[in-house]
């Protein structure tokens, strides 16, 4: 069953109905634009971190867009929007005030309760810091429920980093171990260069206690995953967060089938060891954006 936060036990019509919610604010960051939502009956969206909503701007259409904020935050929940057609344009040009539709929250998210008194290996590509930053806001909100806490994220370029007061506070906070680098650096660039591997190849990990969540073009999960079972991880405790194509977001229009898995539904979180041998999966070049 997918996890429906606080609809579970709701008729299953009720997943058709998109729910108003408000734009409360929005601020464009790098080439994204960050939006926050309030349900119109002000109650808690109900999710976990790396669960996704159907999000309809009326006249144009529906898409599956990742939360990217922690249910441990106010009752009020955010998205992070990369124009890439018809929809989301729509919505990177949305208007505080403006008032869009919700469905879900649906899909498999993070394992957090595996994760719980482990260690937290994140690793974000691009916009994959979307659904990361829920992940990475709810360890930081449960400190003492897990372990080390360790962030790589990378960006093409500086100007293209994501949630750039978030990053500046992980580096500079105790609690979490931050590894930021740019494939590409500029002029202003003091920091690292290079792909994700580099990082994770410089951290000593205790493959025994680390779950590790990888958001990222579907070129990066096969690198990843190379260098994390190089490292000695359990392919059972890698998790890939994974994006298809798809209408519904239920497991009804069957266009995100993956050898009989759902992304929508069985996903869009898999482990890797589920993943392994469908090359579509983890090899696929992300679509252009
Ligand atoms: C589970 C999930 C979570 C997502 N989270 C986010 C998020 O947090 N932020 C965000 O900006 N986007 C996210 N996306 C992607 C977003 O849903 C798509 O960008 C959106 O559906 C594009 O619709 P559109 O009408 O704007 O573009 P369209 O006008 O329909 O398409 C524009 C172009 O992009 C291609 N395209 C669009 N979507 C996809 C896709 N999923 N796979 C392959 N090609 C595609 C089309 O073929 C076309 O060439 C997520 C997708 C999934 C499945």
């Amino acid at each position: 069953m997918p996890e429906t936060g606080k609809r579970a036990g709701v008729p299953a019509d009720w997943t058709y109905l998109p729910e108003p919610a408000r734009i409360v604010s929005i601020r464009r960051e790098a080439v994204d634009a960050v939006i926050e939502l309030e349900l119109a009956d002000r109650s808690a969206l109900g999710h976990k971190p790396g669960q996704f909503v159907q999000v309809s701007m009326f006249g144009f259409g529906e898409i599956p867009i990742s939360i990217c904020s922690s249910p441990t935050r106010t009752g009020r929940f955010k998205l992070c929007v990369r124009p890439a057609g018809h929809v989301s344009n729509a919505l990177y040009r949305a208007s505080e005030g403006d008032w869009v539709g919700i469905r879900g929250p649906f899909g498999r998210g993070f394992p957090i309760r595996t994760m719980r008194n482990r260690d937290v290996l994140a690793v974000a590509g691009g916009i994959g810091l979307a659904p990361l930053r829920s992940l990475i806001q709810y360890v930081r909100d449960n400190r003492e429920a897990y372990g080390r806490l360790v962030v790589v994220y990378g960006a093409r370029n500086p100007s293209l980093i994501l949630f750039r007061t978030d990053v500046e506070a992980w580096t500079r906070g105790e609690d979490v171990e931050m590894f930021l680098t740019v494939d590409e650096a500029d002029e202003s660039w003091t920091g690292r260069t290079g792909v994700v591997t580099g990082p994770l190849k410089e951290i000593d990990l205790s493959t025994r206690s680390t779950v590790a969540a990888v958001v990222g073009p579907p070129v990066m999960f096969r690198f990843v995953a190379a260098e994390l079972l190089a490292k000695g991880m359990n392919r059972r405790r890698i998790f890939f967060s994974l994006e298809r194509r798809f209408e519904c977001g239920i497991g009804k229009c069957g266009h995100c089938q993956l050898n009989g898995m759902y992304v929508c539904q069985d996903g869009p979180v898999f482990r890797y060891s589920d993943l392994e041998g469908f090359s579509e999966a983890v090899e696929a070049r992300a679509p252009e954006r």
